[in-house]
């Protein structure tokens, strides 16, 4: 039996909770802050965020699980029980969900389109990951499942257009999700559904639309779009070479959101009894050339652009329908791309220099 971490001093919350999705009575759930709390993958972006978050609210026992060495990790914290682990493998799952109450699963090989687009094969394993998660959890006892999905699942032809019809969480089927990658989220989706029906593992599931934020990856091949166009607008500034070039024409859409909206979203969804996959994410559309505008505002600066056609690109358009979250959640994700990007340039701007003394 692996040890708890004990931190701050503990108590409970009550919290009212009118999310049933497909129930229209309001439920009362606690936040608790004894709950022992798993984060898979906590060694990555939103993990280490998680963490965070988690410590900051005063609760006590947190336990972070990656396969990266802890020197690889985005945070980490002394005062959590940090496990190197690869949860690929069943017994890695039973090891880091001992004794645990809640579990959020953040754990998945994954990146933006340049590496899910050309490693399919490493997405789709991280569906052993989820799978042996769901048994230990199962044969655990665990009482709350929190799974990280992704708008990858939505069905491609419903996001052909830049003028895209914001997507609503029916739009999944019929299934034609990004391959690899997308496949892996709607199927693990399944499982969790499957196992809350017939084995009673009270799973959650959000479907994430683009996180951004300070303490991602920016670098190496995995990073997102908010985070490449900060990197290069940056090193346009600094080498003095004011271009910039842009993956696909520029004018396909997305919605971003800032971490701190992801966060809250998360820990509300898995304490709620939405039982549907739901969507988090931002509605504020913009195109990949109005990033890229407000980027190069925030950094002070006019960039030549120039368009790599033959670069990943993804879908034409992907917005995110909040009908749902905002009915059971009475809440949506809010930041303002401009005051995230604020936020995240700059974090990347000063890493950079910090890595370049
Ligand atoms: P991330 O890559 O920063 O974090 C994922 C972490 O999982 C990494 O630290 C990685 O080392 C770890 N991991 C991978 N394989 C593992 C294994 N076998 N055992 C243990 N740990 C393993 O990604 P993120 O942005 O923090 O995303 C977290 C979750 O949210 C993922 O499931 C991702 O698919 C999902 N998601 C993220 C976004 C986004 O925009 N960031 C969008 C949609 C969905």
């Amino acid at each position: 039996m692996l040890s708890w971490v004990v931190i701050g001093t503990a108590g409970v919350h009550g919290l009212t909770d009118s999310a049933k999705h497909g129930l229209d009575t309001p439920v009362k759930s606690t936040r608790d802050l004894e709950a022992r709390i798993v984060v898979c993958g906590g060694g990555g972006f939103i993990g280490g965020h998680l963490l965070r978050h988690l410590r900051e609210q005063g609760y006590t026992r947190l336990r972070s699980v990656d396969i990266k060495p802890l020197r690889e990790w985005h945070q980490k914290f002394s005062d959590v029980d940090n496990l190197v682990l690869d949860l690929k493998e069943k017994s890695a799952c039973y090891q880091a969900l001992q004794g645990a109450s809640q579990v959020y699963n953040l754990a998945a090989d994954m990146g933006g389109m340049g590496f899910i687009e050309h490693n399919k094969g490493l997405c789709m394993l991280s569906v052993l990951i989820n799978t042996h998660l769901l048994q230990a959890a199962r044969e655990l006892g665990v009482e709350r499942f929190f799974y990280a999905s992704s708008a990858c699942v939505y069905n491609g032809e419903k996001q052909t257009d830049p003028n895209v019809t914001a997507l609503r969480e029916e739009d999944a089927y019929p299934a034609a999700p990004e391959d690899g990658y997308g496949w892996e989220k709607l199927f693990s989706e399944r499982m969790c559904r499957h196992f809350r029906e017939d084995f009673g593992v009270e799973t959650r599931m959000a479907r994430y639309h683009n996180v951004y934020g300070p303490f991602g990856t920016f670098e190496g091949g995995r990073e997102k779009a908010p985070a490449a166009i900060c990197r290069k607008v940056i090193e346009a500034k600094v080498s003095g070479k004011h271009e910039i070039t842009i993956w696909g024409d520029g004018s396909q859409t997305r919605s971003f959101m800032y971490i701190d909206d992801c966060l809250k979203g998360t820990q509300a969804i898995l304490e709620s009894s939405i039982l549907e996959p739901i969507n988090l994410g931002s509605s504020e559309l913009v195109s990949i050339n109005d990033l890229v505008g407000i980027v190069e505002e925030i950094a002070g600066i006019k960039l030549r652009r120039s368009y790599d056609l033959g670069a990943p690109k993804g879908v034409r358009g992907r917005n995110s329908d909040n009908t749902l979250i905002r009915k059971y959640l009475g809440w949506e994700p809010s930041t303002k791309l401009r005051d995230g990007m604020e936020l995240t340039y700059r974090w990347i701007h000063d890493e950079i220099a910090r890595r370049s003394r």
